[in-house]
């Protein structure tokens, strides 16, 4: 089989280069594959109070259809200069005009602009942060509700899927170069191996392509750069406690005006009806399978007995670890060793303290006045997973952090009042992706590869994966488009 085009990944950063090449060459021949499952087939056992299994070696939440989007999940998208790398990377004019055209694309579906906010924020807000000498870092920022999302996902479906092979539980394994194309090795549901041939191959493979795409980059003879890795956890409280600042700001980070250790938030998810933790499995990508979190807003669940949770990630700077892949791996081993790679929780008391807290999770749940999004934890010494400068780090940076959001709230609460109310859950880990040799289109030099979305090691994020996606569709377009043109 030969295809002008082979993507693998169907997450936005392929969708959106698959979009932008049918946009400027309509009928070129197009496989997109995907390792994951259809959209609607992407349930999750943790959202509905179960355990994480690992869905048969696919986890439904960074695998499948709409990628690391989750159908059934809500998300943000944030626009420039949120992911500010690409800006150097694109070029300043052309980043923002791919910044609209894919914020465009991800919200036609919905039949409407939604409201951004996220700007021109009130004295109030940042004057409650200053005095904590942080700055909150302003931009776009539209909330997709769980409705929506699934709207999003679907109309994506409906669009690509008549004017391309799309290949589900198909996973590349192997590209070599041959002659002008390159074959590839693709493993398929049945567990077989295809072998295809192609023009041009993008790799949007994102959160579950996390060490497999650098092998089959290195093996290819392509350069990478290790990344910065950054460790933390997510804190979960009561929903009244993040409201008013994530109503003004959905996607809260800051920046430190004195430049202390650096830490920042990450995936705020608070609001009016704040947001759900999320265990993402890696499978096999580090050795034995090892699940880590993340978060994403709601707008549309309802409350029990207790109120709704919201929640925010916290990460800092590894350090006194080596380099970036010796600090990764001695992470990950502590993380084996306390808690056997499966996420794990204690009262922020504890945490600050590094004093023992709760030994049993449905007692620590229990004290809890907020429901826990997810029920498939333990009890166990987070503050553990980190040496004594990043523990330092990420507390007195929770202190600011939280401090603001307090002030701003108006709720008359100080941190230290909140020491029983608030759940440290670990791990979060960040920016794993070593980042390959690229252009300014995402093309590897000398090879008919691009690397786009997170991937690329530029820039994480929705709206940051499509522009790279359509930066590359585009270039892709007009080289077939040339490459047409000589063959008649
Ligand atoms: C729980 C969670 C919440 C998030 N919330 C937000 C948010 O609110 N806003 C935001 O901007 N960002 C959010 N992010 C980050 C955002 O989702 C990612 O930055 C974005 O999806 C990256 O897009 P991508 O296309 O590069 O990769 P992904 O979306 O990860 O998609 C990659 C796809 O490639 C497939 N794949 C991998 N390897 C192969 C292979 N070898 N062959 C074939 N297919 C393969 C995977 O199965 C996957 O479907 C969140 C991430 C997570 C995990």
């Amino acid at each position: 089989m030969h295809k002008d085009v082979v993507i693998a990944g169907a997450g936005p950063a392929g969708l959106a280069c698959a979009r932008a090449i049918l946009t400027a060459a309509p009928g070129t021949d197009i496989l997109l594959l995907e390792a994951g499952r259809a959209y609607r087939r992407r349930p999750c056992p943790v959202d509905r109070g179960r355990a994480c299994t690992g869905c048969a070696g696919i986890c439904n939440v960074i695998s499948g259809f709409g990628g690391s989007m989750h159908y059934g999940d809500g998300a943000k998208l944030s626009l420039l200069p949120s992911g500010r790398r690409l800006i150097p990377h694109l070029g300043a004019d052309r980043a923002d005009e791919l910044c609209e055209t894919a914020f465009a694309w991800l919200t036609e579906p919905l039949g409407r602009t939604p409201e951004l906010l996220g700007e021109n924020l009130t004295g109030q807000a940042v004057d409650a942060f200053a005095a904590h000498q942080l700055r909150i870092r302003e931009y776009p920022v539209a909330v997709i509700g769980e409705s929506d999302l699934a709207t999003v996902i679907a109309g994506w479906h409906d669009l690509l899927n008549p004017n391309l092979d799309l290949w589900h539980i198909s996973e590349l394994t192997d590209a070599k170069e041959h002659g002008q194309h390159l074959e590839l090795t693709v493993r398929t549901g049945l567990s077989e191996e295809r072998r295809i041939s192609c023009d041009h191959l993008v790799l949007a493979t994102g959160r579950r392509g996390v060490t497999s795409t650098t092998e089959l980059l290195k093996q290819l003879g392509v350069p990478t750069e290790l990344p910065d890795i950054s460790v933390g956890v997510r804190l979960e409280m009561a929903v009244g406690l993040l409201k008013a600042i994530g109503e003004e700001h959905p996607d809260l980070k800051v920046s430190q005006l004195d430049h202390a250790q650096k830490i920042k938030s990450f995936c705020f998810c608070g609001g009016d009806n704040g947001g759900r933790i999320k265990v993402t499995n890696y499978q096999e990508a580090f050795g034995d399978p090892i699940l880590t979190l993340d978060g994403h807003e709601t707008t549309e669940r309802t409350a029990g007995d207790r109120p709704l949770a919201s929640n925010f990630g916290l990460l800092c700077q590894v350090q006194d670890r080596g380099n970036a892949l010796e600090a990764r791996d001695s992470f990950i081993t502590t993380y084996r060793e306390l808690a056997g790679g499966r996420p794990f929780a204690q009262t922020l008391r504890a945490f600050l303290t590094r004093r023992t807290g709760a030994t049993s999770w449905s007692e620590l749940q229990a004290g809890m006045p907020f429901q826990p999004s997810v029920l498939d934890l333990a009890a166990g010494p987070v503050d553990q997973l980190f040496t004594d400068a990043e523990h330092t780090s990420l507390t007195a940076g929770f202190r600011r952090f939280m401090g603001s959001i307090l002030d701003h709230s108006r709720l008359g609460l100080s941190v230290d009042d909140i020491l029983d109310d608030v759940l440290v859950v670990g791990p979060e880990l960040e920016f794993l992706w070593d980042k390959p040799a690229i252009d300014a289109d995402c093309k590897v030099p000398g090879l008919p590869i691009h690397v786009v979305g997170d991937s690329a090691g530029i820039a994480q994020g929705i709206v940051q994966a499509a522009m790279m996606g359509i930066a590359a569709g585009r270039a892709i377009a007009t080289s077939t488009a040339r490459t047409h043109a000589e063959s008649r």
